[in-house]
């Protein structure tokens, strides 16, 4: 756990001379609590102090960087619960591509794997990682299989090789991309250690328990192996979901720093939906990264869609930018709608009058990202704010008519609206789904 202000007071100098910009060092410290300041400004911290506060200060569950082009990073969280605060690094998503394939599927699977990539709410969404699995044995396959990978796709790599030969022979192909190196267990220790030492890569360590896996990162340290990742091993969901959940609660709220470190599971269920089950419930719970061998969309896009829930800040709503939008390629006489800058309405609406096949004007008003009713309750969307988009948007220079169209939910306005606009206000339908026969019915009439 973090320092409070008080703890850290305890380790200045208590002198007050404000050298460091603040009255006081009480103020100080509340300062670097906060992490508004940087313990640097205090010229006279003794080493002792120094190295306990640099110590307090590391974040409780380790940073880790995978890869180099399109860097992969997890670690650093702080929360055990999303409402405390908010998840900070989506989970990594790792698709798997097996050495013993022929070399064409290895590279059409690779090039399938870099390209599972959706757009969902304004936002780019895909899959983070490209596993590849020394499942032939043979160090030379595997080298040549990260070869081939890295032809097609741009990914970071997880290097999974129990053989410390294969893992050294693959890391020739691709330590300068920055590899996770997968596969070092008590047996291998000393030589992956070794490995990603003289490659400066990530390391996971396997154990089979919690124990385990904090002595083998322990050892990983000693050796000079900071960045680890803690690999679990194969064993039941409910078995996983406890220790990473143990894991994690001992990590953040105790400060065991051999636990430090985020999880990398490997999703183990043959059944493909039970597979995307597995997948879901370590997206939902504390996988750093989660490897699966589901490549299909229709798998892939309900676990990116399930993360991005669950790694949207609760703090800030996802809003899209306040604007006059055209929906196809909307004539003199095309509907101008309104809704709000709240990105899940403004796309569900935009949706429904793509789908409607009537070209129109979609204004978004600035409603700090809230949704129709809240930002109603919240006097965000109000007469006033949708004249000012409306006058904003210059929609008047593009259409003939002086109508517009507001969210069926907000009909109580619509009166003081076009007293407030001077335009004619239509009341479209209460939900989303409504529009489309809306504009191809109502509004066509
Ligand atoms: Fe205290 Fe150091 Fe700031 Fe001086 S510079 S007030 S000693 S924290």
């Amino acid at each position: 756990m973090a320092l409070t202000g008080l703890e850290i007071f305890k380790h200045l100098p208590k002198t007050n001379c404000g050298e460091c910009g603040f009255p006081t060092c009480l103020a100080f410290a509340m300062q670097l609590a906060a992490k508004k300041a940087a313990l640097d400004k205090c010229p006279y911290v003794s080493d002792e102090a120094k190295s306990a506060l640099d110590a307090a200060a590391a974040p409780p569950i380790r940073l880790i960087t995978v890869g180099v082009k399109k860097p992969f990073q997890t670690g650093n969280e702080t929360v055990m619960f999303r409402h405390e605060e908010t998840f900070h690094r989506p989970t990594g998503i790792a698709v798997t591509v097996s050495d013993a394939a022929p070399e064409d599927e290895i590279a059409a699977r690779a090039g399938r794997i870099a390209g599972l990539s959706f757009e969902r709410v304004g936002m780019q969404i895909g899959v983070n990682l490209t596993a590849v699995r020394n499942d032939s044995g043979d160090p030379a396959k595997f080298a040549a299989a990260v070869k081939k990978v890295m032809e097609v796709s741009q990914l970071p790599i997880v290097l999974t090789a129990g053989d410390p030969a294969a893992m050294e022979r693959a890391l020739e192909v691709c330590k300068e991309d920055k590899p996770l190196i997968h596969g070092a267990t008590a047996a291998t220790l000393d030589a992956m250690c070794a490995l990603a030492k003289a490659s400066s890569c990530p390391l996971t360590v396997s154990g089979g328990s919690l124990d385990d896996l904090a002595a083998l990162a322990r050892d990983a340290a000693a050796k000079g192996v900071q960045d680890v990742v803690l690999d679990p091993g194969p064993r039941g969901m409910n078995e996983l979901l406890r220790d990473v959940t143990q894991s994690r609660r001992l990590a953040l709220k105790k400060n065991y720093r051999p636990l430090g470190y985020p999880f990398i599971i490997t999703a183990a269920e043959s059944d493909p939906v039970m597979e995307m089950v597995e997948v879901g419930v370590f997206i939902a719970k504390y996988g750093g990264i989660v490897v699966t061998n589901a490549i299909e969309k229709w798998q892939m896009l309900p676990l990116l869609t399930l993360r991005q829930n669950v790694f949207t800040d609760p703090r800030k709503p996802i809003m899209v930018e306040p604007k006059l939008n055209k929906v196809g390629e909307p004539g003199r006489d095309a509907p101008v709608l309104v809704t709000t800058n709240f990105s899940l309405t403004y796309f569900v609406v935009e949706g429904e009058v793509e789908a409607s096949k009537v070209p129109s004007y979609l204004i978004s008003v600035d409603t700090e990202g809230l949704s129709v009713l809240t930002a109603w309750a919240a006097e965000k969307f109000t007469p006033e704010s949708i004249k000012k988009a409306l006058e904003s948007s210059g929609v008047s220079d593009l259409v003939d008519h002086k109508k517009f169209v507001i969210p069926g939910y907000v009909a109580v306005m619509s009166g003081e609206l076009e007293e407030e606009t001077g335009r004619e206000v239509l009341v479209g339908p209460r939900e989303a789904s409504g529009i489309s026969t809306y504009l191809k019915t109502v509004w066509k009439a």
